[in-house]
């Protein structure tokens, strides 16, 4: 009788450790870190998004580098 009670402590020990690990909320990594969201703005000249804090304005257009500022937009071709 002692050692059914002994087996079924064991095997009740066995799940709680078991189940401990698996519910366990994943502790974040620092690749994990999320970056404060921003506002991105496309270029005029290449498409590329860029954030708007690093990109260069030329009245109401954005472009992603001072070369394609100076290079200036480019017709989006319709299909
Ligand atoms: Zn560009």
């Amino acid at each position: 009788m002692f050692r059914l009670l002994l087996l079924a402590l064991l095997v009740f020990a066995v799940y709680r450790l078991i189940r401990g690990r698996s519910t366990r909320p994943p502790v974040p990594g620092p690749q994990q870190r999320t970056l404060p969201e921003q506002h991105m703005v496309r270029c005029a000249h290449c498409g590329v998004y860029v954030p708007e804090t690093e990109s260069i304005g030329d009245e109401d257009r954005r472009y992603c580098s001072q070369a394609h500022r100076v290079a200036g937009p480019v017709q989006q071709r319709r299909r």
